[in-house]
C-alpha cells in the first residue's frame, strides 16, 4: 500500500520501460540469440515472426518490411501506382498515409471522416469519386482506408465501394493491428494490409519496422522481391525497381517477444479505456466504438466543446502531473506540404476534430490508480 504522504508516481503517456521489465529475461536472451548467430538481414526470426503475425491475424501470407510508411509504398509500388492515379484517403489521419501516393507521383485525394468514430465516411468517399471522375484529370485507382487509433475503419462499406469503382484496397492499419471487426481481426479486410512497428505503436519494436498481409500469393511474393530492390530468384538478378524495405533481424527478435504478452496489453488496454470512459461520460465526449469491434486502443482521444476549452484542459492536465497529445492538430489537406495536391474541397469534420480532440495516457502499464488520478485531473481542470 501507498502510504497517503507519498507522492504518486508520475504518470506516463506510455511506458516502454515498465513493459520491458515485464518481457524479461526472455527478451534479452532472444537478442542474445541474434548477437550469436549474427545473421541481422532477413535472419530467422524475421521468418519466425511472418508466420506468427499470419497466424495471430487469420492472413495467409505476412512480409516484414521496413516500417508501416515502406508497407504502405511497397503496396502501391506493387500495383504500379503513379502518374495521373487518384488515392482516396482521410484528411485526419498521420501524414504517411498522403505522403506514400505523392512519394509514387500520384495524387492523394481527401476523404472527410464519421464525425463519432473518426473513421473514413463511406458516404463521403463515394462523392469523392464521383467528384475525380466528374473532373475527369485523374484515375481513380486506390483506397486507403484507415484504421484510426485503433479501432477498424468500416471495411464492408469502403469494399461495397471500392468493388463498384475497380479500386484496388489497402487499410492503412499502422495504428491498429490486434483489433478486430465482426469478430475478426485486422489484417485481412483489404487486398493489402499494411501495419507499423513504430515503438509507439499498440505491438512496437525498438526502432522501426512494418509488415505486410494479403491473402494473394502473388502480391506475397511481389512485395518479397520489393523489399530487396526487386530481386528475382537469386540476390543479382533484378527483375523490378524496388527498395531497401526489410525488416531487421534484431527488431523482429524484439517483436517476438512481445507477441508472447500482446493479447495481456489488448486486455490492459481495453481496462483502462472501460475505466475512463465509465469516469468521463458525461463530462466530454468519451470515443464511439465501432459497432461489433474490438479495439487495439492506440489511442484514446477525448472531444471537448472547442479549442480553448481544450488549451484550458490540457494546460490544467499540465499542471496536475497528467500528460496529453493532440493527434491530429491538423488535418492534411490543411498542411502545407498537401494544400497544392488538394482540389478545395471543403472537409468540415476533420477541421473540427482538429480544434476538439485531445488523447489521454493509454498504456498495457498503466495502472487502475493512475487512470482514476487522470479521470480526477480532467474533472478538476475543466473546473479550472
Ligand atoms: C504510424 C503511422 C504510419 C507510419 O508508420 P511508420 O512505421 O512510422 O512508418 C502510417 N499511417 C498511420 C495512420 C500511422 O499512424
Amino acid at each position: 500500500m501507498t502510504r497517503m504522504s507519498e507522492p504518486a508516481p508520475p504518470i506516463a503517456f506510455l511506458d516502454l520501460a515498465a513493459q520491458r521489465r515485464r518481457l524479461e529475461p526472455g527478451l534479452s536472451a532472444r537478442l542474445q540469440a541474434v548477437l550469436a548467430h549474427g545473421q541481422f538481414i532477413l535472419g530467422p526470426e524475421v521468418t519466425e515472426l511472418e508466420q506468427r503475425l499470419a497466424a495471430f491475424c487469420g492472413a495467409r501470407h505476412c512480409v516484414g518490411v521496413s516500417s508501416g510508411t515502406d508497407a504502405l509504398q511497397i503496396a502501391l509500388m506493387a500495383e504500379g501506382v503513379g502518374r495521373g492515379d487518384a488515392v482516396f484517403l482521410p484528411a485526419f489521419t498521420y501524414t504517411a498515409t498522403a505522403e506514400v501516393p505523392l512519394v509514387l507521383g500520384a495524387t492523394p485525394v481527401f476523404v472527410d471522416v464519421d464525425p463519432a468514430t473518426f473513421q473514413i465516411d463511406p458516404a463521403h468517399l463515394a462523392r469523392r469519386i464521383a467528384d475525380v471522375r466528374r473532373a475527369g484529370r485523374l484515375r481513380p485507382r486506390a483506397l486507403i482506408g484507415v484504421d484510426l487509433f485503433g479501432q477498424p475503419a468500416d471495411w464492408p462499406a469502403l469494399n461495397r465501394i471500392a468493388a463498384a469503382e475497380g479500386l484496388f484496397t489497402l487499410d492503412d492499419c499502422a495504428q491498429s493491428f490486434g483489433a478486430s471487426l465482426h469478430g475478426e481481426r485486422l489484417g485481412r479486410m483489404a487486398a493489402a494490409t499494411a501495419v507499423s512497428f513504430f515503438p509507439s505503436k499498440p505491438l512496437g519494436a525498438y526502432g522501426d519496422g512494418g509488415a505486410l498481409f494479403t491473402e494473394d500469393e502473388a502480391r506475397a511474393a511481389l512485395y518479397r522481391s520489393l523489399r530487396s530492390h526487386g530481386e528475382g530468384t537469386t540476390r543479382y538478378e533484378v527483375l523490378r525497381t524496388g527498395m531497401n524495405g526489410r525488416l531487421d533481424t534484431l527488431q523482429a527478435a524484439v517483436l517476438l517477444s512481445k507477441l508472447d504478452v500482446f493479447e495481456a496489453d489488448l486486455a490492459a488496454r481495453e481496462r483502462v479505456a472501460r475505466l475512463y470512459d465509465s469516469r468521463l461520460a458525461g463530462l466530454v465526449d468519451i470515443p464511439a466504438r465501432v459497432p461489433d469491434s474490438t479495439s487495439a486502443w492506440a489511442i484514446y482521444a477525448i472531444l471537448v466543446a472547442d479549442a480553448a476549452t481544450r488549451a484550458r484542459l490540457q494546460e490544467g492536465l499540465r499542471a496536475r502531473g497528467v500528460p496529453s497529445a493532440i493527434y491530429y492538430p491538423r488535418p492534411l489537406h490543411r498542411q502545407p506540404a498537401y494544400l497544392p495536391h488538394h482540389d478545395g474541397v471543403a472537409l468540415p469534420v476533420s477541421e473540427r476534430l482538429a480544434e476538439r480532440i485531445l488523447a489521454l495516457p493509454i498504456h498495457p502499464d498503466l495502472t487502475d490508480a493512475a487512470a482514476e488520478a487522470t479521470c480526477a485531473a480532467v474533472r478538476a481542470a475543466l473546473r479550472d
